[in-house]
């Protein structure tokens, strides 16, 4: 049974000795807050809400921690926070400083240098400082870039090289000892956002395998979204811990809302109209913590 008092490094911790992952679903407001939470806990999983930097601001970073507090305690459940892509160390530190259990560093873009250099830097503010549950800041880094934004895509996003540009395994070895990071995010295949048709390009398994060797720290997939099921499973037994899954919430959320207000096109009350929308997302994040989870 698990409870509020894990936290975020034990649920991992769990999660690789289950061999299984815990899911991470991004949202923009409360109704996608209340159809994650609300799937987890029905199948009895912990589970990850992100916020970008776009999603945070919109929602409020304090106010985010505040409603997550909330609903942790509540219910007793073990629902933790990320601070997904932050491009800053000052986002980073606000992040860290309104309570968020981790915060991910994105310096795919720079140079590996700079990369590194900006992740030590939020590693060595978030130690000793502890997150709204009490718990130690878990600070995560990404290295290859796959592209930056969640939406339906018509092809391979621009500056992404799916051969050369994927991590490599000695590369993770040397990103995790000099930046002391906790957690890793490596290209190896997977792309932001989902195609519009088909599926998404195939992952490396055996790079995931070396990788997760070599950095010896937990491995987060990013990009999930338009991954094939037998791709997800098979990743998360060679090393992958966390999924982020996105794009496919927004195109349900969007979607329901389409056929909500043309069903009931007289309908003005939000809270009556917001109520397919929100089974759409549930359904979209019970599907997916299933196959995380081996359920
Ligand atoms: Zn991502």
């Amino acid at each position: 049974m698990y409870t509020t008092s894990m936290t975020l490094r034990e649920a991992i911790a769990d999660a690789e000795a289950k061999k299984v992952a815990i899911g991470h679903f991004n949202i923009s407001n409360i109704e996608m807050l209340w159809a994650t939470f609300h799937a987890a806990k029905r199948l009895g999983v912990p589970a990850i809400i992100g916020v970008s930097e776009g999603e945070r601001d919109f929602i409020g970073v304090k106010q985010i921690v505040a409603i997550i507090k909330s609903i942790r305690e509540e219910y007793n459940y073990p629902l933790y926070l990320n601070a997904d892509h932050t491009y800053s160390f000052e986002k980073v530190k606000e992040a860290i400083d309104a309570g968020f259990d981790s915060a991910i560093y994105d310096g795919a873009k720079l140079s590996f240098e700079e990369n590194v250099k900006v992740a030590k830097q939020c590693v060595e503010y978030a130690r000793g400082k502890v997150s709204s549950s009490g718990a130690p800041i878990l600070i995560e880094s990404e290295l290859g870039y796959i592209g930056q934004s969640s939406k339906v895509l018509d092809g391979i996003p621009e500056g992404v090289d799916l051969k050369e540009g994927l991590t490599k395994p000695e590369q993770a070895l040397q990103f995790v000892k000099e930046s002391g990071i906790d957690l890793f995010a490596p290209a190896v295949g997977n792309i932001h956002g989902m195609m519009r048709v088909g599926n998404d390009p195939d992952l490396d398994i055996p790079r995931i395998k070396e990788i997760r060797k070599e950095a010896g720290v937990p491995l987060v997939l990013h990009g999930g979204s338009g991954t094939t099921d037998s791709d997800f499973v098979k990743a998360i037994e060679a090393g992958i811990s966390i999924v982020h899954i996105s794009t496919e919430l927004r195109v349900a959320y969007v979607n329901g809302i389409k056929k909500s207000l043309q069903e009931n096109p007289e309908e003005v009350a939000p809270y009556k109209y917001m109520k397919l929308p929100v089974q759409e997302v549930e359904k979209v994040v019970e599907g997916r913590l299933k196959l995380f989870n081996k359920m």
